[in-house]
């Protein structure tokens, strides 16, 4: 015996009325790509669930693929055997003898759609109870509070049994909520920020500015890493590389110190918009998070933002340090952010930024300074690269699910 199908269930796109559609068709379409070395496996769908039909393919294998696609509440394992009671009662201890979690205490919930089946509820229960209680040792029946719940569901084509419910990522169906740039950079926050970013529906791209020869081949390196990981979402995942350096450097003439990272930040934000505008995306994304840095206080912020009216998402705005290392523990991308190599930030960082940046004051500073011919060189040098999942970079895409 073996489990021969999963149930789907969708998560907050359930609630959608008019979108529904073509939510389901983008999670339908991640699915299905996740599954894709898998022979044989099928999906199906009702206007609540998805099911997947596995035709002898490892559940378990088959589940953890489920819980890499955003959309999906929560999975679980299911049987469908023919209405012989004999049969039912098999079903019902090669369940029990699945479980992930051991359990102590069970109870049976059968539902009897077909009402000619030949047994009642409560008998069903009993009969099935029963044959557990005799084939597991130490098994006990609590109705209450029961560490495991086995429904059983008497339908008038066959019966299926389920209980174990598996949780998936949650979140918007990939793609479902449009494009947005990733600010990427070498460190902790980012890839974090991109990956909740893409779980709430965004299609992600990144851009990372580099400044050679001020920061080594390696941390550019680290950044493909980063977004290989980043790729296992779906595929591929893009970034788009900016060489900074010639900006950095006259910034670094022309500022005063106090103020060239508020104006490192402006510039990039700036490079940013403009390489957001011509990908089609409508926001940029950053791993900010309130108060970590000098950048990133209230008054930074205020003035850094003032470049652009492009909406700017800061998933990581509200958290502490602890918990986005937590998450990116989780990710596996703090290995990788934990490398030492230089970024082009902590290179330029005068000894004092400013905490408490006024506009007034950036804005006279910059205006001495003729940015724009550096900056269309930077943006006619950018370098695009298609990452892949395990660090390989390739040159055109493929492969990729969108
Ligand atoms: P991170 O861990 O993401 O590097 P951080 O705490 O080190 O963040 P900063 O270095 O101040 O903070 O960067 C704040 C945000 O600015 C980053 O999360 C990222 O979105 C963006 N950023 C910083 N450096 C770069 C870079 N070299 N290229 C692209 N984006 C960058
Ligand atoms: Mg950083």
């Amino acid at each position: 015996m073996k489990f021969d199908h999963i149930i789907i269930r969708y998560g907050e796109i359930s609630t959608k009325k008019r979108n529904r559609k073509s939510f389901v068709a983008k999670m339908r379409r991640h699915i299905l790509w996740s599954l894709k070395d898998i022979p044989n496996v099928e999906l199906t769908a009702n206007r609540e669930r998805m099911y997947i039909i596995l035709h002898d393919a490892d559940h378990k294998e088959v589940i953890a693929r489920l819980q890499g696609v955003f959309g999906i509440q929560s999975l679980s394992p299911a049987l469908k055997v023919e209405r012989d009671i004999e049969k039912i009662k098999e079903a019902a201890l090669y369940y029990m003898n699945q479980l992930s979690d051991p359990v102590h205490t069970f109870k049976i919930t059968t539902k009897r759609a077909d009402k000619e089946f030949p047994y009642v509820t409560n008998e069903v229960n009993h009969l099935l109870g029963g044959h557990l209680l005799r084939n597991i040792e130490g098994l006990k029946v609590d109705v209450k509070n029961p560490d495991f719940n086995l429904l059983v569901e008497i339908r008038r084509e066959a019966v299926y049994l389920t209980g174990e419910t598996v949780p998936g990522a949650g979140g918007l169906p990939y793609g479902s909520s449009g494009k947005a740039m990733l600010m990427l950079s070498g460190g902790i926050d980012s890839p974090v920020a991109g990956y909740l970013s893409m779980k709430r529906g965004l299609e992600v791209e990144a851009i990372h500015f580099y400044s050679p020869p001020f920061t080594s081949e390696r941390s550019r390196q680290k950044v493909l890493d980063l977004a290989a990981k980043l790729a296992e979402v779906t595929g591929s995942f893009k970034v788009h590389i900016v060489p900074f350096t010639d900006i950095q450097v006259l910034i670094q003439q022309q500022v005063p110190a106090n103020y060239s990272m508020t104006t490192t930040r402006r510039l990039m934000l700036r490079l940013a918009d403009q390489i957001r505008e011509k990908n089609h995306a409508l926001a940029i994304i950053t791993g900010e998070s309130l108060g970590q840095v000098a950048s990133q206080t209230m008054s930074s912020m205020f003035a850094i933002n003032e470049v652009t009216n492009t909406p700017i998402l800061r998933p990581l705005i509200t958290m502490d340090k602890l918990e986005i290392i937590d998450l990116a523990q989780q990710l596996d991308t703090f290995e990788i952010s934990n490398l030492p190599y230089e970024d082009c930030c902590t290179v330029f960082t005068p000894a004092s930024p400013k905490t408490q940046p006024k506009r007034e004051k950036v804005n006279y500073y910059e205006s001495f300074v003729e940015f724009e011919p550096l900056i269309e060189k930077a943006i006619q040098n950018i370098e695009t690269i298609t990452v892949v999942p395990n660090q390989q970079t390739i040159e055109k895409e493929m492969e990729g699910l969108f």
